[in-house]
């Protein structure tokens, strides 16, 4: 067992070696000694020692076989397992004693999983005789028609699951697939796009999308839908192949449109006019915005050029005039129309004088890879320095001051709309965050990248009133622990509980202490039990902080992923080389129930991914690290698609932003919120 794992669950394994001396002849229903075993088998559980907790379950069952929750936990680890005729054994058993709703529709899906649809589908309309109504047991009978070849049986049941519940995204991607097969291309259509809108993290939608659009011949559509899909996903061939097609069949139209539309765009003007901000002692930052092959700029006031020495002058440029900088041999060449107008061969910074203009940067890449990628023309405060970068690149970093940089920051990491509180309490985190990695990226030479890896910045277009405000009315306020700024990372929602410090062994950091995002008890004990993470999971009634629609869909707080087998597989090769996918195993869990190391087979060996970052990533940018997984096994025992389903966005780590905005919502202040987040912290004024 590796060594974090025995710290974490460290009075745990006391525990255990406590339990493992008593013999089982004393155990019987819901005495001390059965309490104490199950606690154990909870924490083996997480800690991915399943062999070990199931024995203590199966120690409960003899000594009492009506011990319901040692036999539901039993199928559970079974069913995660992929054991599912023993999950099926334990599930009846159950039956024998009571006849619950919940044991059938459990006892459904496995059935489903191991490909029985047909006793499946008795399971759920048994849970369905018994009240059990929600959306799930539709989608699952759909499935189970749609593995029985019956597609109308299995478009009605899947219409049903999103008329119960019109938030799930699943049920309108299994809908619209049908459609797919039906070539009903419109209904098809309309079913994506409401998935998109429930779910932009399914970013199987944009192919998809792209195909009935380009079936419709509505070839705009399919464009931009495909376009998507390479932004997401560089090497898509499907994508490359579908634009190849739409630039022939529309050659002439499009093309003029697209001239049309780019004229426009590099003709407006530098609209955006901002204060400028000159906080005493707030520092300067550098900010990396990209790397480009061709930078084309615009000023709203005349402008500067020069080297690192700012006095003297290299070029003076006009405003309001389109230039793009390129790279030659010696260095990097400024153009004005087709003309080069001056060559530099050393880095060169350009800035204004006029209080209030900002320099203009088209086509800035942000979000790479992810579903939210995407390329923007971009306005900033400041100073824009460029340089060379490897071959063929021009790097550009934006230099500016702290608050500054808040201004960009902030609408870019929480939507200006929500409480004050809330966005003041985000200015800090973010203040806080900044200054304590303000050397992050030294050995690239600026302060900080403008994407997630440090915070998202997107310069001054995006500022609005609110945030500017939280900024000012907080200048150089920090978040401290002992005295010193704290790391004080944060994300979009927890899913109902924090995860403690992740980022790597850094013992002294305290402050990022695991909770409930709650202040009430919600009736769940953490660690989980295989059982309550289901429930946990599955529940969308949890009456945490994040569960909040208000503030966010409810794809944010539990979502679902389904991928067919290739699916998946090609998405994990394109990060490692496994071969074949033929099975993953989570090997073990956070105390918060966030998957902390998984091991995945493939025909060329077993790997183990390690850290919730890599694990997201690796199953095609999952939403969060806490999730379980559905494996539906082929008649032949073969994997044949996975269900993930899981909870938040993010790394759960700090402050929960959704969380935060209920907090200010039911009357907290900015410096409740960060106490209630960030463990025995103060706030100071560094500035
Ligand atoms: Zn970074
Ligand atoms: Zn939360």
């Amino acid at each position: 067992m590796p060594k974090n794992s025995t710290k974490k669950y460290l009075t745990i394994l006391l525990c255990l070696s406590i339990v493992l001396s008593f013999s089982a002849s004393g155990l019987s229903a819901d005495n001390e000694k059965s309490r104490e075993y199950l606690y154990t088998a909870r924490l083996l559980f997480n800690m991915g020692n399943y062999n070990k907790a199931v024995a203590l379950y199966k120690q409960i069952q003899d000594a009492d076989s009506t011990f319901r929750e040692a036999t539901l936990n039993l199928a559970i680890i079974y069913k995660n397992l992929g054991q599912y005729k023993k999950a099926i054994k334990q599930l009846k058993e159950i039956l024998k004693i009571e006849s619950n709703a919940i044991i059938y529709l459990n006892l459904g899906e496995v059935y489903y999983l191991n490909s029985m649809p047909n006793e499946a589908i008795d399971a759920f309309k048994s849970a369905l005789r018994m009240g059990q109504g929600g959306a799930l047991i539709y989608f699952w009978i759909g499935k189970c028609f749609q593995d029985k070849g019956d597609l109308e049986q299995a478009k009605a049941s899947f219409k049903k699951a999103v008329e119960i519940n019109p938030a799930f995204a699943l049920g309108y991607l299994c809908l619209g697939k049908l459609y797919v097969q039906d070539k009903m291309w419109d209904y098809a259509e309309k079913a994506f796009d409401v998935v998109k809108e429930l779910d932009p993290s399914i970013t199987e939608i944009y192919p998809a999308l792209g195909f009935v659009c380009f079936k419709q011949k509505r070839y705009e559509q399919a464009l931009k839908a495909y376009r998507k899909v390479e932004a997401v996903d560089p090497d898509n061939t499907e994508a490359k192949k579908y634009i190849a097609r739409i630039y022939k069949n529309t050659a002439y139209h499009l093309k003029e449109k697209t001239a049309e539309r780019e004229k426009k765009r590099l003709e407006g003007s530098v609209a955006k006019k901002v204060p400028t901000k000159k906080v005493k002692d707030a520092p300067l930052v550098r900010v990396h915005i990209g790397d480009m092959k061709k930078l084309r700029l615009k000023c709203a006031a005349d402008f500067f050029i020069t080297g690192q020495n700012e006095k003297e002058i290299l070029f003076k440029g006009e405003k309001n005039q389109l230039y793009s900088i390129i790279r030659d041999k010696e260095g990097i060449v400024l153009v004005l129309g087709q003309k080069k107008v001056k060559q530099f061969n050393q880095k060169i910074r350009i800035f204004h004088r006029q209080p209030n203009a900002t320099i203009l940067i088209f086509d800035v890449e942000a979000g790479k890879g992810e579903y939210w990628a995407s390329k923007t023309d971009r306005v900033y405060r400041g100073v824009i320095e460029v340089e060379i970068y490897k071959e063929e690149f021009i790097r550009l970093i934006n230099t500016i001051n702290m608050e500054e940089y808040l201004y960009g920051v902030l609408p870019s990491e929480m939507p200006s709309n929500w409480p004050a509180e809330a966005l003041k309490a985000q200015a800090v985190a973010a203040r806080s965050e900044a200054y304590v990695k303000l050397s992050r990226h030294e050995m690239e030479g600026y302060n900080f990248c403008a994407d997630v890896h440090c915070q998202v910045y997107s310069g001054a277009g995006v500022e609005t009133e609110a945030t500017n405000s939280a900024v000012d009315t907080t200048t150089g306020e920090v978040a401290v622990y002992n005295g010193k700024p704290i790391d004080a990372v944060y994300s979009n929602s927890c899913g109902g509980h924090t995860q403690g410090n992740i980022f790597g062994d850094r013992q002294g950091i305290v402050y990022l202490h695991e909770k409930q995002d709650a202040f009430r008890p919600t009736g769940f004990y953490f660690p989980l039990s295989a059982l309550e993470l289901e429930d946990w999971l599955s529940a969308s009634n949890i009456e945490v902080f994040c569960n909040n629609n208000a503030f966010s869909r409810q794809s944010n707080f539990r979502w679902m992923r389904l991928y067919t087998q290739p699916q998946l597989e090609r998405l994990i090769n394109k990060k490692k080389n496994i071969g074949k996918l033929i099975a993953i195993r989570i090997l073990e869990r956070n105390p918060s129930s966030h998957v902390h190391r998984i091991q995945i087979i493939g025909s060329r060996g077993k790997f183990i991914i390690e850290k919730e970052l890599n694990i997201r990533q690796i199953f095609g940018n999952l939403r969060s690290g806490m999730f379980n997984i559905a494996v539906k096994l082929d008649k032949k025992a073969r994997p044949e698609e996975f269900l993930f389903y899981g909870g938040g966005w993010g790394h759960g780590v700090g402050m929960c932003q959704v969380g935060a905005a209920t907090m200010a919502q039911e009357g907290f202040s900015c410096e409740e919120i960060l106490k209630f987040y960030y463990t025995d912290i103060d706030i100071e004024k560094l500035y």
